[in-house]
């Protein structure tokens, strides 16, 4: 539980899925928390990844 905000040489984001990285966290980007590990997801992946979640929630995901 550290509330404290990424400070200077924060390695910034990295996509999830694709790797990508961003300088810090763009607005477009998703990030989700899953089992305590914080994950990013660019943009495009995003999009991919929420369409995901809602087919997680509606029927079995695994
Ligand atoms: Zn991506």
């Amino acid at each position: 539980m550290s509330s404290s905000a990424p400070g200077p040489g924060a390695p910034g984001a990295v996509c999830a899925r694709c790797g990508a990285t961003a300088d810090g966290v763009p607005a477009t980007w998703l990030c989700s928390v899953e089992n305590g590990t914080r994950q990013y997801f660019c943009e495009r992946c995003a999009r991919d990844h929420i369409r995901a979640i809602e087919s997680r929630l509606d029927s079995s995901w695994w």
